[in-house]
């Protein structure tokens, strides 16, 4: 088993979605994706929060053994993101983004994160991106996602960023946006032109499609769920199960590992949805997870 790193937000977020909304909810890349992956291997996180920040928030990371000791708390407040969901919610909808600490993010490693043989560089600027990595050792497998916001602004940085990484995991729009491919299969085979070995690309109740250089594409369903609570938080706890899979194998992963990773990862997200912000995902632990991924099994064969 090997540890992870991860480095992004940490979050209040403020969500409207057709079933109801919340406000100042725990939030943020960051969260979504340590209680993703701590279900299955040690996790270190990186970020800020502000002075706001409450101490049962930090508390519930730790209840899931992740080492909080990157995480600063700065004058200020926390991240805060306002956003809403319609119709099919596939694509979140953001009302405002307040940066606060966030701002002035400038992320550094406590020295025993550096050794971190599995990276995650969630949704933040890709010049942090790359500050992160220039500070990890010797890293065995890295992987990235982003935005549309850094697609048309940070572009150069971006690029570098994307030639540095193992696997990248963006959603549908995104992939469209970065290649400027029609539809996602297009979209997968110009991602790879741009260095990283793998893709997977998240399609919302859609599923996903991955695609390697080697092997070509694997192509699933999401775990069916008809009454979708909140969408937020699923593409990072997708990540988070992708990696966890991954690190707990602990080995630098082949294609096979990576199909299975997607899998579970895609099955993760489905608990996320099922409630607003991480309340769905901090309930479930491994027996509700291996009982999804038997149902899932039956719904992907023939
Ligand atoms: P997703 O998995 O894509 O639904 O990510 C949802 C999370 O992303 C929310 O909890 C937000 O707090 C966070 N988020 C939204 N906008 C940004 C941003 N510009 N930078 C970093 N995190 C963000």
């Amino acid at each position: 088993m090997s540890e992870i790193l991860v480095v992004g937000s940490l979050a209040y977020d403020s969500i409207q979605t057709p079933s109801g909304k919340v406000d100042r909810a725990l939030g943020g890349s960051a969260n979504y994706f340590s209680l993703a992956s701590s279900l299955f291997a040690p996790v270190r996180v990186v970020g800020v929060v502000g002075e706001d920040y409450q101490s049962q928030d930090i508390e519930l990371l730790k209840s899931r053994k992740v080492d909080t000791s990157g995480m600063s708390v700065v004058k200020g407040k926390t991240f805060h993101w306002e956003g809403a969901y319609e119709g099919d919610m596939n694509e979140a909808i953001t009302k405002k983004t307040e940066l606060n600490v966030f701002e002035h993010f400038d992320p550094t490693l406590p020295e025993h994160y550096r050794d971190s043989k599995f990276v995650f560089l969630a949704n933040i600027s890709p010049d942090l991106q790359l500050k992160v990595l220039n500070q990890c050792h010797n890293p065995l497998f890295i992987g990235m996602d982003t935005m549309n916001f850094w697609i048309t602004s940070k572009l150069a940085d971006l690029q570098q960023v994307l030639k540095k990484v193992d696997v990248v995991l963006i959603n549908e729009g995104e992939a469209m946006m970065l290649t400027g491919a029609k539809n996602a299969i297009e979209a997968a085979k110009k991602v790879i032109a741009l260095g990283p070995k793998a893709l997977v690309i998240k399609r919302g109740e859609y599923g996903f499609v991955m695609y390697t250089q080697d092997q070509g594409f694997f192509i699933l369903p999401a775990f069916p769920i008809d009454k979708v609570i909140d969408p937020t938080g699923a593409g990072d706890t997708f990540a988070g199960g992708f990696f966890g899979h991954l690190a707990s194998l602990g080995r630098k992963p082949l294609v096979g590992d990576l199909k299975e990773a997607c899998i579970r990862g895609s099955i993760l997200a489905s608990f996320t949805i099922q409630d607003f912000g991480v309340k769905g995902l901090a309930k479930v632990d491994m027996g509700a997870l291996e009982m999804r991924t038997i149902q899932y099994h039956k719904v992907i064969s023939i």
